[in-house]
């Protein structure tokens, strides 16, 4: 990364946090008063980054505000905690609408078929420099941060995702000794959540997360951040891959 960007991103850190935006993270962002102090103030260092360097596009006639802003990029930046990161290097823009939308998107049929049709969508992540989200969709993912489903969470999974250059549920890890067994015990996870939706199991897993492998670390994020200690109480293995690559044991967390 160069000097000037790493001594611009140090500035903007270092800038006082204004009140109102405080006031914001109190109200929408629950999860922000469950983390220490110490990680409270790397946060909002990296809100102050990432409202610096993203651009957020009202679209359906929404007109975007600071609470808009700051709820989004506070969720996003959970995920950056503790990590050597470039902010999501990719992300030029995110688009965001006041309701849900409808797309064709895929889903995978209880036969094990990824099946194409029209669907609702939360949100949705491109490879090529954009997120999309619905508003209200973020603020009901925001208000209740032990459900297991946290929109924001979900698609930032997906660009952290794609750093790697393509988005299939390996992001970047820090030491190439560590791909073997994150490919190993994911395959495994995804496998075996496939299985259980084929045998009509109930699983703690969100079955979204059978539809590719992209889909599968995009919905453990949201279960590692939202209910880890479940997941660490379900699937020891895939919580200790995912706390080595986030830095984080939010299961130990108050
Ligand atoms: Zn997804």
């Amino acid at each position: 990364m160069f000097g000037w960007k790493k001594r611009r991103r140090r500035k903007l850190r270092a800038r006082p946090f204004p009140e109102a935006w405080c006031e914001i993270l109190r109200r929408n962002v629950p999860y922000f008063s469950g983390l220490d102090d110490e990680d409270q103030r790397e946060l909002l260092g990296h809100i102050q980054v990432f409202l610096a360097e993203k651009p957020f596009e009202g679209c359906g006639g929404l007109e975007i505000t600071d609470e808009i802003r700051v709820t989004i990029a506070a969720q996003a930046c959970i995920l950056l905690l503790h990590r050597e990161t470039d902010y999501y290097p990719k992300l030029r823009t995110i688009l965001v609408y006041p309701h849900p939308y409808v797309v064709r998107g895929q889903r995978r049929d209880e036969a094990g078929f990824v099946v194409e049709r029209e669907e609702v969508r939360l949100g949705e992540s491109w490879t090529h420099g954009a997120v999309v989200l619905a508003w209200d969709s973020v603020k009901k993912g925001a208000a209740d941060p032990g459900d297991g489903q946290n929109v924001v969470f979900h698609e930032f999974a997906h660009q952290l995702d794609a750093e790697s250059g393509a988005t299939e549920g390996a992001p970047v890890l820090e030491h190439r000794a560590l791909y073997g067994p994150w490919a190993r015990i994911l395959g495994r996870e995804y496998a075996r959540l496939i299985e259980d939706l084929e045998e009509h199991r109930q699983t703690f897993l969100s079955t979204y997360g059978a539809v590719n492998p992209a889909e599968f670390f995009a919905v453990v994020t949201e279960a590692f951040f939202e209910q880890p200690r479940a997941l660490r109480r379900r699937h020891p293995e895939l919580y200790e891959q995912l706390a080595g690559f986030f830095r984080q044991d939010p299961a130990s967390r108050g």
